[in-house]
């Protein structure tokens, strides 16, 4: 085995990567207004041939999707990452310029410093830096997805995934986010949820109707309630017969790996003065729950009259919008279907059931993976700090194509912070963690050009 290269100093590669994301984040690449993607596209992709990356350009429903490919060694990387942002609105809610990366108090401020331009630059950056330590040359092959419709639902993604799954085979992913504790332990994901929205709708009229019809004429929001009220019980669990029969049990080691998870509750009730947690659940019921059970939740009721006094009214009509998360193996249109058949079941087949949005599938990779495992030690390395492994997260993102098509894990570690303000304004992140990204990248994927994953992990040389 050849001695692992020393890495260089790391200044230099994260002040360049500084330079690089503000020349990112001055390009306005929300995708929600179709503002500036081609543009941002072109840029990325000069940055990364000037990195020795051959890169391929696709068109997708909404913007480029690009595909780079450079190195070569024992390894092979996939990452993933988008290049285009949320609208930076309410502007005046911003203290400096959304799209002008501005330093203050130790952070840099801008529209996707953190999501996902920064996650982007700082892993160019660590490519830079391996580079040079291996004299020019990269000692792993990476190949590079870069979509710039993810703030939009990746429309896409997942067919662009199944198409070029050959060229897209990978020893494992690495995820577009990722972020760091405060006590500076990293946060990292295997797993995201899946996620179905839908909207429950009831009529009884055409127009609204006296309120002493009520005597005679059914309610919709009384049905509405009792159809809400028929999904879930006190203790949150899905009261739909078969909701629960493809749930995946976690492993023994996504279990063990509960363990290390921080008491979740008291952040969410100082932060959001959150009152109590479904049935009562203690500290590692609720990390349970989090990362491995599916959840029903509502997200609003609307009908009627809602303004001050009283109006006696029977309205027409009313609708409540839903979402359920999902984890592997529940598959979103068979939830729909159930969920029909039970409302169906309850006498409730007036209530159409309408999707809003596309459906996203669960993915979660398993902890004990080589891949996962390489990742975890170069974070421990880099970091100095055990990491905080979070099976799933419980957020849902486009990861379910990568596990499907490709066969590979999925690992998010990156730049963020827990007051990174991501899609909100002030979105930011702190300077250290964008440094210590840099340095992570380049142990890690030093790491992963020495070995082939799955053998015994070498002696850990001290790196940098
Ligand atoms: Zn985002």
């Amino acid at each position: 085995m050849t001695p692992p290269a020393q890495l260089p100093d790391l200044t230099p590669f994260i002040e360049a990567g500084r330079r690089d994301l503000a020349a990112l984040v001055a390009l306005e690449s929300v995708s929600a207004q179709g503002r500036m993607l081609p543009e941002t596209a072109d840029a990325v992709t000069v940055l990364l041939e000037g990195e020795g990356f051959t890169v391929r350009r696709f068109p997708g429903q909404v913007a480029p999707v690009l595909l780079a490919e450079a190195g070569e060694g024992p390894a092979t990387l996939l990452i993933y990452n988008h290049y285009d942002v949320q609208p930076e609105t309410p502007a005046d809610l911003w203290n400096t310029p959304p799209f002008v990366l501005t330093e203050r108090d130790g952070r840099l401020y801008g529209r996707g410093a953190s999501d996902d331009k920064g996650e982007l630059v700082s892993r160019l950056a660590a490519v830079r830096a391996l580079r040079a330590a291996h004299g020019g040359h990269l000692p792993l092959k990476i190949k590079w997805l870069i979509e710039g419709e993810e703030e939009v639902g990746s429309p896409s993604l997942a067919g662009f995934v199944e198409a070029h799954a050959a060229e897209l085979k990978a020893d494992g992913c690495w995820w577009e986010f990722g972020s760091v504790s405060e006590e500076g332990r990293p946060l990292v994901s295997l797993g995201l949820k899946g996620i179905v929205c839908l909207e429950l709708r009831c009529a009884v009229s055409d127009s609204d109707l006296h309120s002493s019809l009520g005597a005679v004429i059914d309610n919709p929001l009384y049905r509405l309630s009792r159809a809400i009220a028929s999904l879930r019980d006190d203790s949150g669990r899905v009261s739909i017969p078969g909701f629960y029969d493809a749930v995946r049990a976690p492993s023994a080691a996504d279990l063990r790996a509960l363990d290390s998870l921080p008491d979740a509750r008291s952040p969410l009730q100082q932060s959001y003065g959150v009152r109590g947690f479904l049935g009562n659940a203690d500290a590692r019921e609720v990390n349970r729950r989090s990362n491995f059970e599916p959840a029903l939740n509502v997200n609003g009721v609307h009908g009627g009259y809602g303004d001050a006094g009283s109006k006696t009214v029977l309205p027409a009509s009313g609708f409540a919008k839903i979402d359920i998360r999902l984890v592997p193996d529940q598959d979103p249109a068979e939830i729909v279907r159930l969920l029909r058949a039970h409302l169906d079941a309850q006498g409730l087949s007036d209530i159409e059931v309408n999707e809003l949005e596309s459906h996203e599938h669960a993915a979660r990779s398993d902890v004990a993976h080589p891949f996962v495992q390489a990742a975890l030690a170069a974070a421990r390395e880099s970091y100095g700090a055990e990491p905080i492994i979070h099976p799933s997260a419980g957020g849902s993102g486009p990861m379910h194509p990568f596990v499907q098509h490709l066969g590979v894990a999925c690992v998010a570690i990156g730049i963020g912070n827990v007051g990174g303000r991501v899609h909100a304004p002030n979105e930011n992140i702190r300077v250290e963690d964008f440094a210590r990204g840099v340095r992570f990248g380049a142990v890690f994927m030093e790491a992963l050009s020495r070995r082939a994953l799955g053998e015994k992990e070498p002696g850990r040389e001290a790196l940098g």
